[in-house]
């Protein structure tokens, strides 16, 4: 959900925070679930009928770049590939990642910082295209609506220039613990939370210092959500997954 959330005003969130957790009808510890007002299905084959907004402006081309293809030690963990998201059924028919060009180069460097540090990436979220906006907007009841960016605008995810992502262990492979669960909504997971251990707070700011210093600024209600500093200059896109074309090397 991520971005959409960023013009969150805390009280709302709080208030919000109590009604979704109401609404959580799953037993998975991880994942924050709902029950959506239609048919997932439907939506999605209504979204990708529709159009995006057009907007006015000057914008870069776009450059999607996988991730795993830039840095193999690049870890992902695509929620909303499976039934482990909000919607509790898959929203992306494939588990990848893409970045526009220079975040994507941007995140390889901060990978190479954290591997001298002991650690990898793990993604969570990337490039979102904008009909699945589009159906997590039609899908949320309108009391919780404001989990959701409204399609009309798009999402910094939208663009290329967002990404959610976490640390893992490169000597186990675990996923490192964080101050909260990715996508958890609770005070745990913004990004000056002084609570959670002394470890779990050293390496969320571990992440963020490392994220800052190639130009990533962090999310205050999500230590996971990162933007790229250049995101005006890319445009609301739609394609698929399995429609990105990959440069030949
Ligand atoms: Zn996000």
């Amino acid at each position: 959900m991520q971005n959409e959330k960023h013009r969150l005003s805390f009280y709302s969130k709080i208030i919000s925070i109590s009604l979704l957790i109401i609404l959580s009808a799953c037993s998975s510890a991880t994942f924050f679930h709902i029950t959506p007002v239609r048919p997932v299905n439907e939506l999605i084959s209504e979204a990708l009928k529709a159009s995006p907004p057009v907007e006015q402006g000057e914008f870069r081309n776009p450059e999607l770049f996988e991730l795993t293809k830039l840095d193999s030690t690049i870890h992902l963990e695509i929620g909303y590939a499976t039934n482990n998201n909000f919607l509790s059924t898959p929203l992306y028919s494939q588990a990848r990642a893409f970045l526009q060009r220079p975040a994507a180069e941007a995140l390889v460097r901060v990978g190479q910082k954290l591997r001298a540090k002991g650690y990898g990436l793990l993604i969570h979220d990337t490039y979102r295209p904008w009909y699945v906006t589009k159906v997590f907007w039609e899908a949320t009841p309108d009391n919780l609506k404001q989990f959701v960016a409204d399609p009309s605008k798009g999402s910094k995810h939208n663009r290329g220039c967002a990404v959610d992502l976490t640390l893992y262990d490169l000597k186990t492979g675990k996923t490192v613990d964080m101050p909260s669960l990715y996508d958890e909504m609770s005070d745990r997971a913004y990004a000056n939370y002084s609570g959670g251990t002394d470890e779990q707070r050293k390496l969320r700011d571990l992440l963020r210092a490392e994220m800052e210093s190639e130009g990533f600024t962090v999310y205050e209600f999500e230590w996971w959500h990162f933007d790229y500093k250049d995101w005006q200059l890319y445009t609301i896109q739609n394609i698929r997954f399995e429609d990105i074309p990959q440069p030949t090397p």
